[in-house]
């Protein structure tokens, strides 16, 4: 399967027979996630978990279901999901009276509450977060981890006495991002979203782009102001210390299984997965290698060694299997497993173990006594070097253009002059998204694509997955 001639099948491919997901479930856009996947998913989910914890961020679980009245509160909100909600109408034999709507994400579910448990600036900051499943109804064509019906989503919600405090909640989302996406090996850019694209209901959105092999963006998560937006209509009010009734400024940050789909797309080769070893399931596959009458011995010393590296923290497996060991690398570099180890007789008699990484072609071998140093410094190598990598392919791919002629399957950058107008102009002549301006401004001294005024605004735009 060549990623290169066609990502599409190949992703398609390569997500189902490396055990990520099982697509024969019968309901379309909702897929079981099997043993596999959902280990490297629960991998992700601890990273964020740990991160929001240690940024004083309590993590609550809210129901499922969203009483229509609730949901038709902010109506910017109600124009952008209208069309993508999974309604409850009935329950047993009985009509509701009231619709109840499957959350396809948790502001109106949240909000009635903040507004009961906020009383005054003591109870400020509010900070919480789940892992949930939301869901859209996604009438595109689906694709695992990309575009699903069924999500698994992290979603925080913070609530502040000033604009300027939930300013600083964002400042602290986008470490916390940073540090998840180091550990999926993942570059990104921070792109503010047009005015058109924004989270519907926000002051203003920040969308967390990747770049995929195959010329297209992909948005891993969002973090969104709010301001006052949200906390007027669901009257989530505090009391300030002069004794005045004020409203609440809250923010948001979400992120999906769409990760899972990056690291696959931006880190996977022809052999398979490329699995960065923070969130492989297995770190270290160790192949005895077996040759006549030493059965007994290998199987020994291969456990002897899985014990060592498991005493170090490193997940690891013996394939003791029947199967040859050519039948065994081939499974393996399928499934993603960042390091083979090999053991053989010559390598118990040098005392030495071999290796071979999955995301370079490079051998080697250990010393058998520090074996479980030497691994866990190269799984650290290697979750560095697939960083580099995907960055620079990333930093490459981008392309400023000042023509709408010849427009490359690139991510574009390109100056714009601001409106709405112009904007939609270039999206429609182009066939692209105009994902949005960087977060953290770029020096930029250009013409609008469209009307050829100067701009100093520059904007990134690609065509989306
Ligand atoms: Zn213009």
């Amino acid at each position: 399967m060549k990623k290169e001639e066609n990502f599409s099948e190949w992703y398609n491919e390569i997500v189902e027979q490396a055990g990520l997901t099982d697509k024969r479930y019968p309901v379309k856009g909702m897929n079981v996630w099997p043993a596999y996947g959902w280990k490297v998913m629960r991998h992700i989910d601890t990273f964020i978990r740990e991160e929001l914890d240690a940024t004083g961020h309590d993590e609550v679980c809210f129901p499922l279901l969203i009483p229509e009245t609730e949901f038709k509160k902010e109506k910017d909100h109600i124009k952008g999901f209208d069309a993508e909600v999974y309604w409850v109408t009935h329950a047993g034999l009985n009509e509701l009276d009231i619709r109840l709507l499957l959350r396809p994400t948790s502001e109106t579910a949240m909000y009635p509450m903040f507004s009961l448990w906020i009383r005054s600036h003591g109870d400020l900051p509010l900070k919480v977060y789940q892992l949930v499943n939301t869901f859209r109804y996604e009438t595109k064509q689906t694709r695992s981890f990309i575009r699903v019906r069924e999500i698994h989503f992290f979603e925080s919600h913070t609530c502040h006495e000033s604009e300027s405090d939930a300013q600083g909640q964002i400042e602290e989302d986008f470490v916390i991002l940073e540090n998840i996406m180091k550990r999926l090996a993942l570059p990104y850019l921070l792109l503010c979203r047009t005015e058109w694209d924004k989270f519907p209901g926000a002051y203003y959105t920040v969308g967390i782009d990747t770049y995929m092999p195959s010329g297209r963006s992909l948005q891993l998560g969002s973090i969104h102001h709010y301001r006052e937006n949200f906390s007027r209509p669901f009257d989530i009010k505090y009391e300030d210390v002069e004794g005045n009734q004020k409203y609440v400024h809250q923010t948001t940050f979400g992120m999906s299984e769409r990760l899972i789909g990056a690291v696959v797309g931006v880190h996977g080769d022809d052999k398979g997965l490329v699995l960065p070893p923070d969130i492989a399931p297995i770190q270290a596959i160790i192949v005895p290698i077996i040759a006549k009458g030493n059965l007994e011995e290998i199987l020994e010393s291969a456990r002897h060694l899985a014990d060592d590296l498991k005493a170090a923290g490193i997940r690891v497996q013996v394939d003791d299997s029947d199967e040859r060991p050519g039948a065994k690398f081939y499974k393996w570099e399928l499934k993603g497993v960042p390091l083979r180890l090999e053991l053989g007789g010559r390598d118990i008699a040098n005392e030495v173990v071999s290796y071979a990484r999955r995301d370079i072609s490079e051998k080697g071998t250990f010393s058998r006594k520090n074996v479980a140093e030497s691994v866990s410094t190269l799984l650290a190598v290697i979750s560095d070097d697939m960083r580099d990598k995907a960055r620079e392919r990333m930093d490459s791919s981008i392309t400023t253009i000042d023509s709408l002629d010849n427009i490359p399957e690139k991510w574009l950058r390109f100056g714009w002059c601001g409106t709405e107008e112009c904007g939609k102009e270039i999206e429609e002549a182009a066939d692209i998204k105009i994902l949005g301006s960087p977060y953290d401004k770029e020096e930029f001294d250009g013409k609008c694509l469209a009307c050829g005024k100067d701009t100093n605004i520059v904007v990134y735009a690609a065509r989306a997955m």
